[in-house]
């Protein structure tokens, strides 16, 4: 229930279509199904079920259905109130399975935060698996972090994490603030520690990476979770199909071709791109100091620019949160954009114009940023966010972190040197060279073709479709 998972969990679900006719049945809220269903309208091989749920059963606003404009304490309640979709979804498969065109095999692939799908598979004999939209670093610290809290066993400001080599330690500030503050006894945990021990008990695990990519990511998950794990990714739209994705109830902030016309004006890797997700948003003095360095460095830019965290994050951006006639003179000068919301975020990074990304690090930003070969600036702020910056710049060599956390202020002038450092000739050329040899790693992980010649992870979806669909056993 957030665009950071349906936009994976739908395309993969094209994916295996593509590759096995099989019928594919995609199952969210409401309020989710009509948002996509109105671009990907069902066919008798390719459906989209809406399971009953109201959202104002859960002390939640009327058309909470999405993790992306709630606040902290509703999101949590919105995770909780999904728990709610089990018996309605259990009755669907049982009809499903009792039907005259029952299939002969059946496999439910969940998210990890709804993973007691895979339990209801189970009780029914269907196939079941984990898809962790994630990648596989994030999706083993996450894990590790909400099943140990290590952080909680310590008054230390640096701590290991179980099943990481010796040497790694985590800093506080390099988890989300529930996570820090979480005890075992607390909401969050109460959610995520049995999501996560019921994912563990699945049949078998997709992750949205790349084996080349993230070769020690998947060592560390396997070892990790005992599963079988798919490296599946980049699940990423093609880039004429991204305009499907429309967010329940919202518009895009600015038309893809005003955003093109206004990058098909500056001169190649030029322009920064500013974007902390679908779900995030900084404080409002880290908005007026990163407006302020922004504006010192220089540098052309497109800023999608939502309320800060203390205001209304689904309400409307007010121009008293950023320096005074910022807006104006920005515009005026043709250096920066403000889009509201929601920008076209796969054609901005197309757009040869288009220099550096300063992303929040969520896992799909980060994919499609690699896919396109743009080196980034890290920010990050929730999830495992923080443990993609880190992959991104030391293992990666494609980010600079900036900042974490929505707490901490960065004065404007270091987020002006770090803007520059990126943009710029010495360390920048070295981060768009590195930037340019994942793009390629992406691409091949999808090239078709025949024995050695096919790409990666397209031979991880065979083989998991194999063993998913034809009965076959696991082989480990
Ligand atoms: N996205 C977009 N326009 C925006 C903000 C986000 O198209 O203005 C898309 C972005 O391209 C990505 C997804 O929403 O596919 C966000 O997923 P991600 O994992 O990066 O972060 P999350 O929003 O889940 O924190």
């Amino acid at each position: 229930m957030a665009q950071g998972h349906i936009i994976p969990f739908m395309e993969l679900a094209k994916l295996i279509h593509h590759r096995r006719r099989c019928t594919i049945t995609v199952v969210s809220t409401p309020a989710n199904i009509r948002a996509l269903i109105s671009s990907f309208p069902s066919t008798p091989t390719f459906r989209l079920v809406p399971l009953p749920f109201d959202p104002t059963h859960h002390s939640l606003p009327a058309s909470s259905e999405s993790c992306d404009t709630l606040s902290t304490p509703l999101f949590v309640r919105l995770l909780h109130a999904s728990l709610s979709l089990r018996p309605a979804f259990s009755f669907l498969l049982s009809d499903f399975l009792s039907s005259p065109s029952a299939p002969s095999r059946l496999c439910v692939i969940a998210d990890v935060p709804t993973s007691w799908a895979c339990e209801v598979a189970e009780s029914l004999g269907a196939h079941h698996a984990v898809f962790s939209t994630c990648g596989a670093y994030g999706t083993t610290s996450y894990f590790s972090l909400w099943q140990h809290l290590p952080h909680a066993r310590t008054d230390a400001d640096e701590f290991p994490v179980p099943s990481f080599p010796d040497s790694f330690r985590l800093n506080r500030s390099q988890l989300p603030s529930y996570l820090r503050a979480a005890d075992g006894a607390d909401v969050w945990s109460a959610f995520f520690q049995p999501a996560i021990a019921t994912s563990l008990r699945s049949k078998s695990m997709l992750c949205n990476s790349v084996e080349e990519v993230e070769t020690s990511g998947f060592r560390l998950l396997r070892n990790y979770t005992g599963l079988r794990v798919y490296a599946v990714g980049p699940l990423l739209p093609f880039l004429d199909e991204k305009k499907s994705y429309k967010r329940a109830g919202k518009a895009h902030g600015l038309s893809v071709d005003a955003c093109l016309e206004w990058l098909d004006a500056h001169p190649p890797a030029s322009v920064l791109y500013v974007s902390f997700g679908s779900q995030n948003t900084i404080s409002a003095r880290q908005t007026m100091e990163l407006a302020k360095g922004i504006e010192a460095s220089g540098k052309a830019f497109i800023w999608v620019i939502r309320p800060p965290v203390e205001f209304d994050i689904g309400g409307e951006f007010k121009n008293e949160w950023l320096p005074e006639g910022f807006e104006e003179r920005m515009r005026e000068s043709a250096r920066g954009v403000l889009v509201r919301d929601w920008a076209p975020q796969l054609e901005i990074l197309s757009h040869a114009s288009t220099g550096a990304f300063l992303s929040h690090c969520g896992w799909n930003s980060a994919l499609e940023s690699l896919s396109r070969g743009v080196p980034m600036i890290g920010w990050p702020l929730a999830s495992e966010q923080f443990y993609n910056s880190v992959m991104l710049e030391e293992e990666l060599g494609v980010c600079v972190e900036l900042a974490r956390g929505k707490e901490v202020v960065v004065p404007g002038k270091e987020v002006e040197r770090v803007v520059r450092v990126v943009m710029g000739e010495e360390r920048g050329a070295e981060l768009r060279r590195r930037a340019v040899v994942l793009r390629e790693l992406l691409e091949d992980s999808m090239k078709e073709g025949d024995g050695e010649g096919k790409g990666s992870s397209l031979k991880a979806i065979d083989e998991f479709l194999e063993i998913a669909l034809s009965g076959k056993s696991q082989m480990n």
